[in-house]
């Protein structure tokens, strides 16, 4: 391990276990249900589970896609489970959750991208869950129309799609997508009236500028909530962190994208797209 790979004393995590993360543990437990939250070993489940708030992932466990900073396996999926967003809804129900994030795999071996399977997941919860909240974080669909469309259509309370990086760097970072073309999906679900979310994901060789030009970029393709957070390289086979950007350089970046205009920031270094995404969505909808 080179000095860089250390982490700061920042990074540890506080661990504080609440009633409903109790709860929900035991239900996880003995229903069976796999979260993301647990099974990514998230340093924040327990502010999120107390709030009931949880991620789930979909189509599978192989990417079509490979990002240099993603832990998840590239390679051929399985195919399609038509059952997955029933499975999904079902547990959202049983954990009686107050909001949802799903997110997954690219599917660029389906026909339709895996549009129907990100647009039925959503349905299948809001029919599960009366008054449950659900954040999509959604791959580009190449931008197509007609996938955007239909992933758009099932009203997802929140359309997330992350840059994740800035444009110097983000050909090497994201192989697989385009800059542009990220601020172009985020533009036309704002189109769409839905609530749009990023994120950026700092210590991957971008500068300070970079990161405050990107805040602009996103906020000026119509991006209502940003997450800013610090990048954990999950092994030696994938990008080094090239820094550990400091708590003070999180809180001025915060403020930072307010005053450019968000409706709502969450910026630290242990923050993850999907932290406390539910009090996020709030502060966007009181905006
Ligand atoms: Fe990971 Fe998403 Fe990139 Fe696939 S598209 S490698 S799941 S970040
Ligand atoms: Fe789960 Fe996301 Fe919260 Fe982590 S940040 S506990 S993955 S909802």
């Amino acid at each position: 391990q080179t000095p860089i790979e250390r982490k700061p004393d920042w990074i540890k995590t506080r661990l504080k276990t609440g009633p409903q993360y109790r709860e929900l543990t035991r239900l996880v437990k003995s229903e069976g249900l796999h979260t993301v939250c647990q099974e990514a070993g998230c340093p924040n489940i327990y502010e999120c589970w107390e709030d009931r708030e949880a991620t789930f992932l979909i189509g599978g466990d192989q990417c079509t896609r490979r990002c240099d900073f993603c832990q998840i396996d590239t390679g051929r999926p399985a195919a399609l489970d038509r059952d997955e967003p029933r499975r999904v809804a079902e547990s959202v129900a049983s954990m009686g959750l107050k909001y949802a994030t799903v997110t997954g795999v690219a599917r660029d071996d389906l026909e339709d991208g895996g549009a129907w399977l990100y647009a039925e997941t959503v349905r299948q919860i809001h029919a599960a869950v009366d008054g449950c909240g659900v954040e999509l974080l959604i791959p580009d669909f190449n931008a197509d129309p007609a996938q955007l469309s239909e992933v758009f259509g099932s009203r997802p309370e929140v359309l997330a799609h992350n840059v994740e990086t800035v444009p110097r760097i983000f050909k090497r970072i994201r192989p697989g997508f385009r800059y542009e073309r990220s601020l172009d999906v985020i533009t036309r679900a704002r189109a769409d009236g839905l609530v749009t979310k990023s994120n950026l994901i700092l210590g991957m060789g971008e500068t300070r500028e970079e990161v405050s030009q990107a805040l602009r970029d996103l906020h000026d393709a119509g991006c209502e909530l940003i997450t800013i957070t610090q990048y954990l390289r999950p092994s030696p086979r994938h990008h080094p962190v090239e820094r550990w950007v400091k708590p003070e350089e999180f809180v001025e970046l915060s403020a930072e994208a307010e005053s450019i205009g968000f409706a709502g920031v969450m910026s630290g270094p242990l923050v993850r797209s999907s932290y406390r995404a539910g009090r996020l969505y709030q502060q966007a909808v009181a905006a």
